[in-house]
Protein backbone atom coordinates (compact mmCIF):
# COMPACT_ATOMS: atom_id res chain seq x y z
CA UNK A 1 0.00 0.00 0.00
CA UNK A 2 1.43 3.44 -0.66
CA UNK A 3 0.65 6.87 1.20
CA UNK A 4 -0.93 9.53 -0.70
CA UNK A 5 2.09 11.70 -1.62
CA UNK A 6 -0.52 15.09 -1.92
CA UNK A 7 -2.04 14.43 1.61
CA UNK A 8 0.26 12.11 3.35
CA UNK A 9 -2.42 10.58 4.82
CA UNK A 10 -4.77 8.55 2.56
CA UNK A 11 -3.63 5.27 1.07
CA UNK A 12 -4.06 4.91 -2.94
CA UNK A 13 -6.32 2.21 -3.67
CA UNK A 14 -6.43 0.50 -7.64
CA UNK A 15 -9.58 1.68 -8.87
CA UNK A 16 -10.89 2.02 -12.40
CA UNK A 17 -11.83 5.17 -13.00
CA UNK A 18 -13.76 7.55 -15.68
CA UNK A 19 -10.61 10.06 -16.60
CA UNK A 20 -11.50 13.45 -18.64
CA UNK A 21 -8.56 14.84 -20.34
CA UNK A 22 -8.34 18.02 -22.61
CA UNK A 23 -7.29 16.22 -25.51
CA UNK A 24 -6.85 18.79 -28.77
CA UNK A 25 -8.66 21.59 -27.21
CA UNK A 26 -11.71 19.55 -26.28
CA UNK A 27 -12.40 17.46 -23.51
CA UNK A 28 -13.01 13.76 -23.58
CA UNK A 29 -13.24 11.30 -21.33
CA UNK A 30 -11.44 8.21 -21.14
CA UNK A 31 -13.82 5.57 -19.49
CA UNK A 32 -12.50 2.16 -17.44
CA UNK A 33 -8.54 3.54 -16.65
CA UNK A 34 -7.06 1.82 -13.85
CA UNK A 35 -5.61 4.53 -11.48
CA UNK A 36 -4.28 4.65 -7.43
CA UNK A 37 -7.11 6.70 -6.01
CA UNK A 38 -6.35 8.19 -2.43
CA UNK A 39 -9.11 7.22 0.27
CA UNK A 40 -8.68 10.36 2.00
CA UNK A 41 -8.59 13.19 -0.53
CA UNK A 42 -9.60 11.86 -3.91
CA UNK A 43 -6.16 12.23 -5.93
CA UNK A 44 -5.74 10.02 -8.63
CA UNK A 45 -2.24 8.67 -10.02
CA UNK A 46 -2.20 7.17 -13.36
CA UNK A 47 1.22 5.33 -14.19
CA UNK A 48 3.61 6.46 -16.74
CA UNK A 49 2.34 2.84 -18.71
CA UNK A 50 -1.46 3.44 -18.62
CA UNK A 51 -0.37 7.62 -19.34
CA UNK A 52 1.25 5.91 -22.48
CA UNK A 53 -1.33 3.43 -23.47
CA UNK A 54 -4.01 6.68 -23.26
CA UNK A 55 -2.36 8.95 -25.62
CA UNK A 56 -1.98 5.82 -28.45
CA UNK A 57 -5.51 5.30 -27.79
CA UNK A 58 -6.23 9.24 -28.12
CA UNK A 59 -5.01 8.70 -31.18
CA UNK A 60 -7.83 6.23 -32.52
CA UNK A 61 -11.27 7.28 -33.46
CA UNK A 62 -13.41 7.64 -30.42
CA UNK A 63 -15.58 4.16 -29.36
CA UNK A 64 -18.21 6.36 -28.83
CA UNK A 65 -19.12 9.74 -28.49
CA UNK A 66 -21.70 11.87 -25.96
CA UNK A 67 -21.87 15.03 -25.13
CA UNK A 68 -20.34 16.38 -22.29
CA UNK A 69 -22.03 19.54 -20.44
CA UNK A 70 -19.32 22.14 -19.03
CA UNK A 71 -19.84 24.49 -16.03
CA UNK A 72 -17.21 27.15 -15.63
CA UNK A 73 -16.56 28.01 -11.74
CA UNK A 74 -14.07 30.96 -12.55
CA UNK A 75 -14.20 32.94 -9.65
CA UNK A 76 -13.55 36.33 -9.44
CA UNK A 77 -10.00 36.73 -8.42
CA UNK A 78 -9.59 38.30 -4.59
CA UNK A 79 -8.30 40.91 -3.23
CA UNK A 80 -7.89 42.09 -0.42
CA UNK A 81 -10.37 44.95 -0.86
CA UNK A 82 -12.85 42.00 -1.23
CA UNK A 83 -12.36 41.79 2.78
CA UNK A 84 -15.30 43.95 4.10
CA UNK A 85 -15.52 44.16 7.37
CA UNK A 86 -18.66 45.97 7.16
CA UNK A 87 -20.27 43.53 5.68
CA UNK A 88 -19.73 40.85 7.80
CA UNK A 89 -20.26 43.35 10.46
CA UNK A 90 -23.80 43.92 8.40
CA UNK A 91 -25.14 40.31 9.34
CA UNK A 92 -24.66 40.49 13.07
ZN1 LIG B 1 -4.60 12.03 -0.52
Amino acid sequence: MTTCPVCNLGTMEPRVIEHPIRHNGRWVLAEHVPADVCDTCGETLLTAEVVERLERTLALPPSSSRRIEVFDLHLPERNSSDVLPSTVAARW
